[in-house]
């Protein structure tokens, strides 16, 4: 098993700690050359507008998407990852890879001092930062994983998992191994 952590801006290398902690095998990925010996592929929190700016210039779209697509690949999307799933986008609204059907709105908890730490509904450590907050969840499609106060904050649609935090900060190493290695079922 080898994961690529998308590495165009954002919070890529705590990613890339945990993968080393589970002795998951990783690399970096800024080229469509970096994806061809990947069984999966982590979307890293940051800014999505400049993660999608990026990704639109560099002609990487497209080919991250038809990865996403390919559907026998594990995809792991935390906070700007995740905004870059789903199918719709608000607050303000922005295009998308539109794979996980769920509604998010960006920043869905306020500014940066808004941050905080918390522990989910199921006991997994969880950092929040200008988190996007998951509105609509397509049941037919998605299954709710986790959630805050009740409310979703990880889904999964068959190989493809969202997070609206960041557990690669919160130090959940145990997420990696139960969803790309399936060591327990989620
Ligand atoms: N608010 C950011 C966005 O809209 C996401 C923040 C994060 O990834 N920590 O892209």
């Amino acid at each position: 098993m080898k994961v690529g952590v998308l590495a165009f801006q954002g919070g890529y290398a705590a990613h890339i700690r945990m993968l080393d902690l589970v002795g998951i095998e990783s690399s970096e990925v800024r080229t469509s050359r970096d994806l061809e010996d990947l069984d999966g592929l982590i979307l890293p929190g940051g800014e999505s507008s400049t993660q999608l700016k990026l990704l639109s210039y560099s002609g990487m779209k497209e080919e991250i998407v038809s990865f996403i697509k390919d559907g026998s690949k594990k995809i792991f999307g935390t906070c700007a990852g995740l905004i870059l799933l789903a199918t719709k986008v608000v607050s303000p609204s922005q295009e998308s890879f539109s794979v996980l059907d769920i509604r998010v709105k960006r920043n869905g908890y306020g500014s940066q001092l808004q941050s905080f730490e918390a522990l989910t509904d199921k006991g997994r450590a969880a950092t929040f930062i200008r988190a996007p907050r998951i509105e609509w969840v397509d049941e037919t499609k998605c299954r709710v994983v986790d959630t805050l106060n009740k409310e979703p904050i990880m889904v999964c649609k068959v190989n493809i998992l969202g997070a609206t935090y960041h557990p690669e900060l919160a130090g959940d190493s145990k997420i990696y191994e139960d969803f790309f290695l399936g060591l327990n079922q989620l």
